[in-house]
């Protein structure tokens, strides 16, 4: 399978998965193979990804995964990223596996002068990057693709403190499992959930679900931002334990972003 083919099916299987919920589905034998089932435990879970499917494969025979623990990074000044996000209107769906949100067109970001376009973000509890072997109580994942078909993801990880006010209107519009919500005059803007300080961490990974699409250029950001603990508790009447564990590094190199 051809490098470009993979990276567009990935983003089309992000977006069924967007607007499907596995709690929904047919019978996995009437599915087409890129829908088949998968969740975070038991004999669908992570260990098991891998075999579920060919489409699958990656996720255990891959040498790129994500995500990982960041024990050790190589200092750099790297060119920072520049964020162009616009507020959108609110296009939310509990897909069976996160809370996303679905972003309207014209928000993106240019790494090393490449455009990447913002389609989605999403939530994880607990997080599932490790920086130095700690795990934060939650991780976002900013999903963005270029016009080439490539996939850039900024992962910016949550920490329990301050009332997060930029989460309102996304926690508060949470719907039932496999219903998608937008509700009338209700924005949200990705930007106001970045932290000030936008040094990344920076390797090639890959998607973290199923398929476990490789090629996928990560950008952890090193700052956290804060959620106060009844944010956390609201989330996690939805979604406690939708992290994949950490994947072998095998020997990629994590760049760090030395300057601001
Ligand atoms: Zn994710």
């Amino acid at each position: 399978m051809k490098f470009d083919r993979v990276l567009g099916y990935s983003v089309a299987t992000i977006l069924v998965l967007a607007s499907a919920s596995c709690a929904v589905r047919k019978p996995a034998a009437s599915q087409p193979a890129h829908t088949t089932h998968w969740s975070y435990s038991g004999a669908t879970g992570p260990a098991h990804w891998g075999s579920l499917s060919p489409e699958y494969a990656l996720c255990s025979t891959g040498r790129s995964q994500s995500p990982i623990d960041i024990v050790s990074s190589n200092p750099r000044d790297l060119s920072n990223i520049a964020f162009s996000y616009q507020p959108a209107p609110l296009n939310i769906v509990n897909n069976g596996h996160t809370v996303q949100v679905n972003y309207a067109p014209g928000s993106f970001i240019q790494i090393d002068g490449d455009r990447f376009d913002l389609a989605q973000f999403h939530f994880h509890s607990p997080s599932e990057h490790l920086v130095g072997g700690a795990q934060a109580a939650a991780e976002m994942h900013l999903v963005h693709k270029s016009p080439d078909g490539r996939l850039a993801v900024v992962g910016v990880m949550l920490v329990e403190g301050d009332h997060n006010p930029a989460l309102d209107s996304i926690w508060s519009n949470i719907p039932a499992a496999g219903k998608t919500a937008t509700p009338p005059s209700v924005t949200v803007s990705a930007a106001a959930l970045l932290p000030k300080d936008q040094r990344t961490f920076r390797y090639d990974g890959s998607l973290t679900t199923p398929p476990g699409t490789e090629g996928v250029k990560w950008n952890l950001m090193v700052a956290p931002v804060t959620l106060s603990s009844s944010q956390l508790a609201q989330f996690r009447r939805h979604y406690h334990g939708n992290n994949r564990p950490v994947q072998n590094l095998n020997g990629r190199m994590i760049l760090q972003d030395s300057t601001p």
